[in-house]
């Protein structure tokens, strides 16, 4: 996600390469040899801060000590942000969830690539406002097509917790089974209180996550069927990677648009079904 911002905001001026590419779990990443290579010839490297790249952390600020290096997240107003519910000192840091949190990381990039190079200043400007511009576009319709969900049905079942600022944006209550690192593992209780839930409140619609693993959505799927109750898998949403390189889901505005069309659709309300601007690839 924060390659599509530098490329949105760089355009032709600058070369970007993305670590994580598209399925990779940010929260256990861990650099490899030819990534540190990589990082150490940049001229800039970007990271997205607030411990979600955990293991990494103490990476970036040894290279921050050498190069000009930028966790772009933490320029968020601390106001904007959720507590972490596994650390008192740390926040949420799924911001990309929503575009009005994701608009101050692209002008958090347009001001680390401006510093960098001054005398572009004005392309990169240029660039941003036409990114924001887009941004406020999906802000708008992932409102819009999100209100059209039923009162009843606002509730987003999740592979783990990365949609707490898209629930709070959008007034859907989110129940990951993991919490809001991938690393903390999901326990038996945590399963059979959310089959219970699911039994007791007629959620019929659950979602798998790219770039974690569906085990655990499945054994909930299972424990619901036993206590039979049927609920099925609403779709794959992009949580913490985006979709294929190259597709419109494999960019931050197809990625948005994907979960917002999949959540909204598959809780009940009526969406275009190829999304936006008719670019999804697979329709809902
Ligand atoms: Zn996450």
């Amino acid at each position: 996600m924060i390659a599509d911002a530098a490329r949105q905001v760089g355009g032709d001026l600058v070369e970007v390469r993305a670590l994580m590419g598209p399925g990779v779990d940010p929260h256990a990443y861990r650099q490899t040899r030819s990534d540190i290579v990589a990082m150490t010839r940049a001229d800039l490297v970007l990271w997205h801060g607030l411990y979600l790249e955990a293991q990494m952390e103490d990476f970036f600020h040894q290279l921050a000590k050498r190069r000009t290096v930028v966790a772009v997240a933490e320029a968020l107003p601390k106001e904007l942000l959720h507590g972490h519910d596994d650390y008192a000192d740390k926040y949420d840091p799924h911001v990309w969830m929503t575009p009005v949190l994701w608009q101050h990381v692209v002008s958090e990039v347009q001001r680390a690539l401006t510093e960098l190079r001054p005398e572009a200043v004005e392309t990169f400007a240029a660039n941003a406002a036409a990114h924001l511009a887009d941004l406020d576009r999906l802000a708008t319709y992932a409102s819009e097509n999100m209100a059209r969900v039923p009162e009843t049905a606002r509730v987003l079942v999740t592979a783990h917790d990365a949609f707490g600022y898209f629930g709070a944006e959008y007034g859907v209550e989110v129940l990951g089974i993991q919490g809001i690192s991938t690393e903390s593992e999901a326990g038996l209780n945590r399963i059979s209180t959310l089959v219970e839930l699911l039994v007791d409140r007629g959620i019929s619609a659950v979602f798998v996550e790219s770039s974690v693993s569906d085990r655990n959505m499945r054994a909930l799927i299972e424990g619901a069927a036993a206590a039979g109750h049927t609920v099925q898998i609403g779709g794959e949403l992009y949580s913490d990677a985006m979709g294929p390189d190259g597709t419109y889901e494999g960019t931050y505005l197809g990625m948005i648009d994907h979960n917002v069309t999949v959540i909204a659709g598959a809780l009940g309300a009526d969406v275009p079904a190829r999304g936006m601007d008719g670019k999804l690839s697979a329709g809902f």
